[in-house]
């Protein structure tokens, strides 16, 4: 989402819409539905949650709260 960088898509985070606004972090061994894709680092994460870069990738609204709480949780996910 954030970056055009390509690689294993094993090692981005992944990102699905859930229902109104709302959003989740996907696990790798879901699978299904519309994802976004982005790197684990903490400068991508950041861009990726600016304007509505997510809502494009997922073709869905996002709220701006959803978003606050899954940048909360991947980062997390980092340390
Ligand atoms: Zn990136």
């Amino acid at each position: 989402v954030a970056c055009r960088k390509k690689g294993d898509a094993e090692s981005f985070l992944r990102v699905a819409a859930a229902g109104a606004g709302e959003l989740e972090f996907f696990d790798r061994r879901s699978s299904g539905g519309r994802s976004a894709y982005i790197c684990p680092d903490e400068a991508c994460i950041e861009k990726a949650m600016q304007k509505d870069r997510l809502s494009r990738a997922l073709k869905k609204p996002v709220a701006e709260a959803a978003k606050d709480r899954l940048k909360q949780e991947l980062l997390c996910r980092l340390r």
